[in-house]
């Protein structure tokens, strides 16, 4: 089977991860690139300030980046991955999927709305099925599915193994890496011997999106859960990787030993970008560690450690690369799953 994709906003750090990820590709055909009105009729290798660490493919190189509006790209595209500024993204994405266009987005808009999947393909796949409610209100002939924010998809995975002891309560502190904001989103000045307590948005992001994650689906509906998430979150001055310090508190009690058995449990899928275990679980305490564990399954594994005992739960540590597994690789996997499960 070959699908033919197309990646709006694709000369940005998360586009540049998406054609990184999808060179190659067993089933995805990567047929167009769209971008702002500045780029648009510039080739590729022109257009976008190239930064990740492999070489631009030869023959993206040389693809000619179009407007983001649905005349300009091709109707045989079926899937487009989306990596656009949100504000850009909630004025165009429902013009590609009424237009007809399936569209993977790791934009933040329309996150929590209703008749939208928000999805990590391994923790809750039969969010999907709310696209129909979706088509039917909406009266699309394409979707709309999305991937949660990078901070969220490092620890819901680990929460959601953690809810057969009854998920009550959590609190997280993130330490998160600059690449998160964009290439222009931390100035050096800013960063360089310094870490910045707050980023703007984020702390509702995590709070809200991991009870949608955690939630329900009764076939019409989706319920959120009804843990309580708190969030504070740090920029540090790391590249890629954001680790997160999570207290989990449960109704049953638990031991650390529980809590490690129920990450090495996670599901897995079998898709192309899916990872062979979804969680790496460390015996040593000083990992997982940015530099030496985000690129674990190819950026797609979140890694978990330091599992410890508190008074009402466990407190732990866990590590996802934020442009893999928290962006381009979320959207790439949604994508497959999409594909998979015969949305396309
Ligand atoms: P970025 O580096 O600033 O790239 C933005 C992309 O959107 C570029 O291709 C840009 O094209 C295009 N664009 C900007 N304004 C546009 C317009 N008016 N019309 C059409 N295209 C336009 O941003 P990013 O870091 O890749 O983030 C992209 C999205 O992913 C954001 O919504 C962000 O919140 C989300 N996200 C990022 C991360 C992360 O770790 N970085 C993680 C999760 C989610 P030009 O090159 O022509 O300007």
């Amino acid at each position: 089977m070959s699908v033919r994709v197309g990646i709006l906003g694709g000369t940005g750090a998360v586009g540049q991860r998406f054609i990184q990820l999808l060179d190659g590709h067993p089933e995805f055909e990567l047929a167009a690139i769209t971008a702002s009105d500045d780029s648009a009729g510039t080739p590729y290798r022109d257009a976008a300030k190239w930064r990740v660490d492999s070489p631009i493919p030869d023959d993206v190189g040389d693809i000619t980046v179009r407007a983001t509006e649905p005349d300009a790209v091709p109707d045989d595209v079926d899937l487009l991955f989306s990596s656009l500024p949100s504000g850009v993204a909630a004025e165009v994405e429902p013009d590609f999927a009424e237009a007809g266009y399936v569209i993977s987005s790791n934009s933040s808009n329309a996150r929590m709305a209703d008749d939208v999947p928000l999805v990590i393909p391994e923790v809750n796949p039969e969010h999907l099925d709310v696209l129909d409610v979706q088509r039917d209100e909406r009266g699309w002939d394409g979707a709309l599915v999305k991937n949660p924010n990078c901070s969220t998809i490092a620890m819901v995975p680990t929460l959601a193994t953690l809810d057969r002891f009854g998920l009550d309560r959590v609190h997280v502190a993130t330490l998160q890496a600059v690449s998160g904001a964009g290439y222009s989103g931390v100035t050096s000045m800013e960063i360089i011997d310094n870490v910045v307590p707050h980023i703007g948005g984020e702390e509702s992001k995590m709070e809200t999106e991991s009870k949608k994650l955690l939630g329900s689906f009764d076939g019409a509906e989706i319920s959120l859960h009804d843990v309580d998430v708190s969030a504070s979150c740090n920029r540090v001055p790391t590249l890629d990787g954001h680790l997160e310090n999570v207290w989990a508190e449960t109704e049953e009690d638990i031991e650390p030993e529980d809590a490690e058995d129920a990450f090495r449990d996670a599901p897995t899928l079998d898709l192309p970008s899916a990872p062979d275990s979804l969680i790496e679980v460390f015996d040593d305490p000083s990992r997982p560690q940015p530099r030496l564990d985000r690129t674990l399954g190819g950026g797609m594994q979140v890694a978990a450690g330091g599992v410890q005992s508190t008074p009402s739960g466990v407190q732990y540590n866990c590590l996802a690369h934020n442009t893999i597994r928290g962006a381009a690789g979320a959207s790439l996997l949604n994508g497959e799953l999409l594909a998979d499960r015969g949305w396309l």
